[in-house]
């Protein structure tokens, strides 16, 4: 498929498909009307259009930042860059925002940002302009603002963007003193924090790990029993999701990774995939072309449907439609992307028996980890200084004691464990991991106690709008 097509919803808009999920959770909860059409509602939408001057042209570019709800604050969400994004799919990634926020419990609203570009097509100097214009409009309108609207990384978009928009930020309002917190994503030594880059993917291993943890739903799905090693895994979409959860399953875990789907083809190999080398591979060629290790197959689509344990989806919305579901052979379908299986596809799919771990949980990790990265901003303190060396001088003290009344010593690896650093690489993974164990155990709690409730994605959607809605019923209406 060329890069900038987006395949159709089934004649559905992605936000209606959103919606229609939503609806479904709705009816279980059998929630007021009213309430109902107030969680819904994109509460406001900023589209800009703005010139800059590009080796002496004109260029007018076009984006836009949805609010989807403002009932905690920030609005948080991601900003894609890429050449198709549109109002639609800015809306409805942006009520993917709200449901996900409750979901992790993280306490923000929903947003999300578009622009129309492709940036592989710009000189750096010349994306550093345009995105810095585009933050500028956005921020005149306060549609960017550590109080009220943080954006964040999404497609096409990494570190250095949201270092350019930080920068913008704060070139506007010197005053500001927790300017640095107006966007999150951003490079460590620039405001941003230890494991937000592969937060996402990270937060797609750990909750591979919790969901295997529980026998009755590893068997549900059909899958193997013995863990994560056990399992053959297809991916699609080997950027910043895909890449990082099928290094970590693979290198951690020792999942083998059979087949990769891209942009320019598929790579097959039974006998397992290596990430890093084809990471480093495509980092050079631009695409999954002329790896040595696999074999190449140039219509990556069949490869989706290719038998296997896990599927995980990280590149797209709208990659598993009634055109393709009844072909697809993964027990267990990972949804890395936003929306990339429309409603329809999903009904055809719960009929074969596959498990679905959906959008709104199984890539929460980014946001866990900006939250963590945005409340470091306000903090104005790196996570653990305080702390670090007061907490090794305790642990150092206890070993010793017990050291000293077993009349013996502790063997090494035991003692490094105990006395680990309290740094903030490995806060952020304990606050992650915990995130996603926890909301893991609430969404498979309401699945399996409710024969009302017939998938994990219903059981995500009923426990987020059970929050969002006592927000609204409380406080707002
Ligand atoms: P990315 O641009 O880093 O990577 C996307 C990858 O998918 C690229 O390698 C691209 O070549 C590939 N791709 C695109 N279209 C494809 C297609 N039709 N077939 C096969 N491969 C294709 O983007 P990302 O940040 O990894 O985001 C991927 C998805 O995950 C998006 O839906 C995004 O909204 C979602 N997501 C991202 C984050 C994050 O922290 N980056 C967080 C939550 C959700």
């Amino acid at each position: 498929m060329n890069a900038i097509e987006v395949p159709t919803g089934n004649g559905h808009s992605f936000s209606e498909n959103v919606d229609r999920l939503v609806d479904k959770a709705m009816a279980v909860l059998n929630i007021d009307p009213a309430l109902a059409q107030t969680i819904k509602a994109c509460q406001s939408v900023l589209q800009i259009r703005f010139p800059v001057k590009i080796h002496g042209e004109v260029e007018i570019f076009t984006g836009w930042r949805a609010i989807h709800s403002e009932h905690m604050l920030p609005s948080k969400g991601g900003i894609r860059f890429a050449t198709f994004v549109n109002q639609d799919e800015v809306e409805a990634l942006a009520a993917l925002m709200t449901y996900k926020c409750a979901l992790a419990d993280v306490p923000f609203g929903g947003a999300k940002g578009g622009l129309v570009i492709d940036p592989t097509k710009y000189e750096e100097d010349d994306l550093r302009k345009i995105v810095s214009h585009f933050t500028r409009h956005m921020a005149a309108k306060g549609f960017i603002h550590p109080a009220t609207n943080v954006p964040a990384p999404d497609m096409g978009a990494g570190p250095r963007e949201m270092a350019w928009m930080a920068d913008a930020y704060r070139h506007l309002f010197p005053e500001d003193i927790n300017s640095q917190a107006c966007v999150t994503g951003k490079p460590v030594d620039q405001g941003g924090i230890e494991g937000r880059t592969e937060a996402t993917g990270r937060g797609v291993q750990y909750a591979l790990q919790e969901f295997f943890r529980h026998t009755d739903d590893v068997r549900k799905a059909g899958l193997r029993e013995g863990g994560l090693s056990q399992q053959q895994i297809v991916i699609q979409g080997l950027g910043n999701v895909g890449y990082h959860a099928a290094k970590f399953l693979t290198e951690d875990d020792r999942a083998t990774l059979v087949a990769i789907v891209e942009r320019d083809g598929a790579l097959v190999n039974t006998e397992g995939i290596d990430v890093e080398k084809v990471h480093k591979h495509m980092q050079v060629s631009g695409g999954v072309h002329g790896y040595p290790d696999a074999t190449y197959v140039e219509n990556s689509a069949h490869v989706l449907e290719m038998d296997c344990d896990i599927l995980i989806l990280a590149a797209m919305e709208n990659q598993i439609t009634t055109g393709n579901a009844e072909r697809i052979r993964a027990r267990l379908i990972v949804e890395g992307a936003n929306g990339p299986i429309t409603f329809d596809a999903e009904t055809m799919l719960k009929k074969q028996g596959t498990v679905i771990l959906p959008d709104l949980y199984i890539n929460a990790g980014g946001v866990v980890v900006s939250y963590f990265e945005w409340t470091k901003n306000l903090a104005h303190m790196r996570f653990g200084k305080m702390g670090r060396r007061f907490m090794q001088a305790r642990a150092d003290s206890a070993i010793e004691i017990l050291e000293q009344a077993m009349g013996d010593r502790f063997p090494e690896t035991i003692k490094q464990g105990v006395i680990k650093e309290a740094d903030e690489l490995n806060l952020v993974r304990s606050g992650l991991e915990d995130t996603m164990c926890e909301a893991y155990q609430e969404i498979r709690a309401i699945w399996h106690a409710r024969d009302d409730v017939p998938d994990l994605r219903t059981a995500a959607y009923i426990l987020a709008i059970d929050r969002v809605g006592h927000y609204y019923t409380e406080y707002a209406l």
